[in-house]
């Protein structure tokens, strides 16, 4: 479920350098010379194949993880200490969630800070002082709770009114829950993080102006956000809805590309907002969420069945199932994330093909997505197992050979997106 939501936020640029003003293009280069793919360094692939091996294991302690909590009566003992502390129904589920939240935290805490913290400096992809990663990992924290507060009573008290249909009405509400989280996201939780501004370099501003004019976004808005604190890696994303849509640069990603590279990362991005993707992801959220809660309610109250004397609770409108909610969905969600990630692959992939059709530069796409890779330590390769279930892009590869082919305007043949276009 939580995996859905986060899926809502993560329209990105591409996989993910200290900030000055970008360099201009050189005005020699010819944007029908093709790109070629470096092969991935011997760190790329250590860097890789040790992600993967990362990404199986914390599948495996979060389900462990999750099945503890519950065979050990645990989670009914932070239920009765939630009870005690929180006296009625809504504070018992806020108190419980906080709870939950703390313990799972602590017990994770080791596997956390190596995989964010040592584990990036050791490949030189970071930046982040131990101080501002636990700032980060504090602050990141609270907001959980204060999300768990506001909305893990609905299926709770759902699950307790309408035994059968809770599910669905879970998910009904759901909607506005993600609408709201998109919106607020970009003002009021990312800000906890970084510093957001305008752009600093108004030559780049007004050009990137311009091709939003073009792309038919009107009163778009630009911001620049201070990664560098945070990590050497590159990016760029579309984030908000309404009043609160923008594009988003990293300072490490102005440093990095020159000007037509930047360009094309913007009409990548411009394309997600003129067509639509933050709606689409949205109504994607909205459709797993629905699909894992049904496979919950069809599950939950044979396994409660089955293991409640030993889990400590009979009922699963009981708070303390929170875990067995959570292990359900987090198993199924492992089914269902290869279809998800298929469509997100082919929402960047029209993107990239919107960036192309709207700049031409094919050249300065191809060496925007090499440096990507290189600072990234990119896999640019990657096997069809990763490519399932971890690749919300195309691979890079694939990525830079498209750049080198997609030219239709070349041959005079028509392009996908250009009655889009504002001449
Ligand atoms: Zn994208």
């Amino acid at each position: 479920m939580f995996a859905a939501f986060a899926l809502a936020f993560a329209l990105t640029a591409a996989q993910p350098a200290a900030a000055q003003s970008t360099s201009p293009s050189p005005s020699t280069i010819s944007e029908a010379a093709p790109v070629a793919v470096p092969p991935a360094t011997p760190a790329a692939l250590r860097y890789y194949t040790s992600g993967n091996r990362l990404w199986v294991l914390d599948q495996v302690v979060s389900i462990v993880l999750l099945a503890a909590l519950l065979f050990s009566g645990a989670s009914a003992t932070l239920r009765t200490w939630a009870q005690r502390i929180g006296r009625n129904w809504f504070f018992t589920i806020v108190v419980y969630f906080a709870l939950f939240t703390i313990v799972t935290s602590i017990i994770t805490l080791p596997l956390t800070y190596y995989e964010e913290f040592v584990r990036q400096h050791d490949y030189g992809l970071s930046n982040q002082t131990l101080q501002k990663w636990w700032t980060d990992s504090l602050t990141g924290l609270a907001v959980t709770c204060v999300a768990g507060a506001l909305f893990l009573w609905v299926p709770y008290l759902l699950l307790r009114k309408s035994p059968r249909r809770w599910w669905l009405y879970t998910a009904a509400a759901a909607i506005p829950f993600i609408v709201v989280a998109n919106l607020v996201a970009p003002i009021w939780i990312a800000p906890l993080f970084n510093k957001f501004e305008p752009m600093h370099d108004k030559v780049l501003e007004a050009q990137i102006l311009a091709l939003a004019d073009r792309a038919g976004i009107e009163g778009g808005r630009v911001f620049e956000v201070n990664k560098s604190v945070d990590t050497k890696t590159l990016n760029a994303y579309v984030a908000g809805v309404w009043q609160t849509k923008r594009i988003v640069l990293w300072d490490t990603i102005i440093a990095r590309l020159n000007e037509r590279e930047l360009l094309f990362v913007m009409g990548h991005e411009m394309g997600h907002y003129v067509l639509g993707h933050v709606w689409q992801l949205v109504a994607l959220s909205s459709l797993l969420i629905l699909v894992l809660l049904y496979a919950a309610y069809k599950t939950m109250g044979a396994i409660v069945g089955r293991w409640g004397q030993r889990f400590g609770f009979v009922d699963i409108a009981d708070v303390a199932s929170l875990p067995l909610l959570l292990l359900v969905t987090s198993v199924f969600s492992l089914a269902i994330t290869p279809a998800a990630l298929a469509l997100s692959r082919h929402l960047e992939h029209e993107a990239d093909r919107f960036g192309l059709e709207i700049t031409q530069t094919n050249h300065s796409a191809g060496t925007a997505f090499v440096k990507l890779q290189e600072q990234a330590l990119a896999n640019p390769w990657p096997g069809p197992l990763f490519k399932l279930w971890r690749a919300s892009h195309p691979p890079l590869g694939e990525r830079i050979v498209f750049s080198n082919d997609y030219h239709p305007w070349r041959e005079g043949a028509p392009m996908r997106y250009a009655d889009r276009f504002k001449k």
